[in-house]
């Protein structure tokens, strides 16, 4: 079996920190580029919480437009379709179910990193997406 023909629709989910060309590179292995779609999900209740002195929907709006142009850039950068890039706001694992749900992935993609003790207990993105995946999940592991 030629294994870049396994999944037709892959779901990559990106927080752009340093790893994530890693793990798309990944994704890339198993899928053609043409397959993956590539979210990042504005976690709101997070910026809440920080020390900021304007309205947090403004806050949200900046973050978003910064947010797009990066992911604009992944676009070009590994010849994705041009449409196939999703900015959502929310709970990263729950925002990213729903969205393999709508556009129907067979595989979400995410990085992992080698946790243990206590940080390993309060749970992380990856574990969180792993539980209740109606698809298979890759969990990329990364070093921060
Ligand atoms: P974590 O261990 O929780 O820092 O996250 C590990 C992986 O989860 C990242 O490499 C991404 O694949 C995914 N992830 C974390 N935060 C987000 C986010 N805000 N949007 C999309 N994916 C995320």
């Amino acid at each position: 079996m030629n294994v870049s023909s396994q999944y037709s629709v892959v779901l990559v989910a990106v927080d752009l920190s340093t790893s994530t060309d890693y793990v798309i590179q990944r994704a890339l292995e198993l899928a053609e580029a043409e397959s993956l779609h590539l979210v990042y999900v504005m976690d709101v209740a997070h910026y809440a919480n920080a020390f900021v002195t304007v309205p947090i929907a403004d806050v949200e709006t900046q973050i978003r437009e910064h947010v797009k142009a990066e992911l604009h850039s992944l676009i070009a950068k590994y010849s994705l379709k041009n449409d196939a890039a999703y900015v959502v706001t929310g709970h990263p694992a729950s925002q990213i179910h729903a969205l393999a749900d709508k556009i129907g992935a067979d595989l979400i993609v995410v990085g992992s990193h080698g946790r243990h003790g206590i940080q390993l207990l309060l749970g992380s993105t990856a574990n969180g997406v792993l539980h209740g995946a109606k698809c298979d999940v890759l969990a990329v592991r990364v070093d921060k």
